[in-house]
């Protein structure tokens, strides 16, 4: 998102918003910038330094916003989750279905791989399963289009259990 410093032929200062140079280049051409004071569509840019804007995601790239220069548009902070609260909200729902995986799966230990492997070709019983693999086993596993998740469990969800 580009900010850019406009000014009408009346000289009217004032803040166009565009998703690129480019993009103000074309809404320049085709007449779509107009002064908010006075509505004049002479429009020119003035040197700036160009702003980052974070919230440039959430604008839709080829929308326009055109502001008076004060006061200053201030959005960036609007809609920033309290990070620590969010941490622990994700804690606590990783731990629960950390807590699921164990209680719906057959620990299978080091003979993880293997038994995947049966379990996709059908030389073993269907059923969940976890155990131990390195990230070769893992990877090999994936290639086959065997679908396997490497889930880094927390000591607490099996504590709790057993
Ligand atoms: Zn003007």
């Amino acid at each position: 998102m580009k900010v850019l410093n406009l000014q009408c032929a009346a000289q009217h200062g004032f803040e166009g918003w565009f998703a690129s140079e480019a993009e103000f280049q074309r809404q320049l051409a085709e007449g779509l910038l107009t002064c908010p004071v006075c509505g004049d569509h002479t429009v020119h840019k003035l040197p700036s330094a160009p702003r980052l804007n974070l919230n440039a995601s959430r604008e839709s790239a080829s929308a326009v916003q055109t502001k008076r220069s004060e006061p200053h548009p201030v959005s960036a902070s609007e809609g920033v989750d309290a990070p620590a609260t969010n941490a622990q909200a994700l804690h606590a729902a990783w731990l629960k279905l950390a807590r699921e995986v164990v209680r719906q799966t057959e620990d299978v230990g080091s003979a993880f791989a293997e038994e995947a492997r049966r379990i996709h070709h059908g030389e073993a019983p269907e059923r969940g399963i976890r155990g131990q693999a390195t990230v070769q086993e893992t990877l090999a596993l994936v290639e086959e289009g065997i679908p396997v998740l490497p889930l880094p469990l927390p000591a607490a969800a099996k504590e709790t259990l057993q």
